[in-house]
């Protein structure tokens, strides 16, 4: 076969151009039956993946938000140990006062400091309290994480199985099919490969069946019966749009 298809596509008859397409289209479909068997397993192995990169994610900010809050609650510790200190120089000064104004402002101050310090408190409590949420919803995306990780594993594992078993076949049969599209003329591949995306059972050539079109089934009428035994001109289905051949060149006994 390799040796008879090595011909400049312009110079294939109509025939030949039929004939490259239904062995094409033999292989593509042999190829979407691998797939089908893969069925839905390499989109489940990407939303898994893409829910664990993005748990992970949402673990690290959670985690980055606690260290701020720690550095929060750092800052208002200091700011209490300051506060502390300036209450304890204005009691000794308190002591020492020579008038009531003096007495004034200083108690005025540890009044004020005081509360700076009641103030951080609560803050604190607030940002311990913040942590705390954060760090047990971290808790619950690591679980879920763990889960969604294990459930990877398992499918990835199931989808490794399915293509080390059809790897080797469907290598083959994508390169067998490259090797024949290279003889087809490019526009003709092109319109083939547009007819058989756009139909549902991925067939864009086929044969006629009792008297109708092998994709649709609508009937077709004798003269274009005869054109396309014929095989001098590429004929498609006025209805579905797919090409036609007869069934001795698909090499289905009539
Ligand atoms: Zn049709």
């Amino acid at each position: 076969m390799a040796k008879e298809v090595k011909k400049d596509p312009q110079d294939m008859s109509v025939e030949e151009k039929l004939k490259a397409l239904y062995q094409l289209q033999t292989m593509l479909s042999e190829i979407d039956k691998i797939k089908t068997l893969r069925g839905e397993l390499p989109l489940e192995v990407q939303d898994l993946e893409d829910e664990v990169a993005g748990l992970t994610t949402r673990i690290e900010k959670i985690n980055r938000e606690i260290a701020d809050l720690k550095g929060d609650v750092a800052k208002k510790k200091n700011e209490i140990t300051d506060a502390k200190a300036s209450v304890d120089k204005y009691k000794d000064q308190l002591d020492n006062v020579r008038n009531n104004r003096e007495y004034d402002v200083l108690s005025k101050e540890i009044e004020f400091q005081t509360l700076e310090i009641e103030l951080c408190e609560k803050r604190i409590k607030e940002y311990n309290a913040a942590a705390a949420a954060k760090a047990d919803e971290i808790a619950k995306s690591e679980a879920l994480l763990d889960e969604r990780r294990k459930d990877l594993d398992v499918k990835k594992s199931e989808l490794d199985e399915i293509v080390a078993e059809t790897k080797q076949e469907e290598e083959k049969l994508r390169e067998k099919a490259k090797a024949v599209e290279a003889t087809i003329e490019p526009r003709l591949l092109q319109a083939f490969k547009r007819i058989r995306k756009n139909s549902r059972n991925g067939l864009g050539i086929v044969y006629v069946q009792r008297d109708a079109c092998g994709g649709c089934f609508n009937k077709i009428p004798p003269q274009r019966q005869l054109d396309i035994r014929m095989r001098k001109k590429i004929i498609v289905c006025e209805y579905c749009g797919r090409i036609m051949i007869d069934p001795e060149l698909a090499g289905v006994e009539k």
